[in-house]
């Protein structure tokens, strides 16, 4: 017999319960939005997505259900500098590109080799390296032509 493809549901459910956790309706709904999106929303984002399919939702209960699917491995959480966090429903190896302008996280393809890994612990000689944060900076599309029309416009002015 052919497998099924998995729904959202049952990823959900089997991440959840190899957590220790309960499936519920709320958290259903978030990872159901995060799964869905492309944007690296922040907590207040998704908050204000759910609120239509589930309105007796919390921001509070939003928050940690994020942070409970960071823990079973169904999302990942990109914190700033500044405090701030997104959040990434996407959890295959991919590296992250933040515009300088507007804050927007473009997703890009690419991912550092294990032996490239492996080869910085010989390096160090002792570090023992068990991830690595890596982010690109720059301007998304919008910005970048929003930039080239002020440059033009200061050209001609
Ligand atoms: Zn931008
Ligand atoms: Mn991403």
């Amino acid at each position: 017999m052919a497998t099924q493809p998995r729904s959202t549901d049952d990823i959900l459910r089997e991440a959840l319960e190899a957590n220790g956790q309960r499936f519920t309706e709320q958290r259903a709904a978030v990872y159901h939005f995060l799964a869905s999106t492309r944007s690296h929303p922040t907590a207040d984002e998704v908050y204000l997505q759910v609120r239509s399919a589930v309105p007796v939702i919390s921001l509070a209960t939003v928050y940690k259900s994020l942070e409970t699917l960071v823990g079973c491995g169904l999302a990942v959480k990109l914190t700033y500098g500044d405090g701030s966090a997104r959040y990434d429903g996407r959890t295959d190896p991919h590296h992250h590109a933040r515009c300088l302008s507007c804050s927007r996280i473009v997703d890009l393809p690419g991912q550092v080799p294990a032996e490239e890994i492996e080869e910085l612990h010989e390096d160090t000689g002792s570090f023992q390296v068990t991830g690595y944060r890596l982010e690109f900076t720059g301007y998304c599309a919008d910005c970048a032509a929003e930039r080239r029309g002020a440059s033009e416009a200061m050209a001609h002015g």
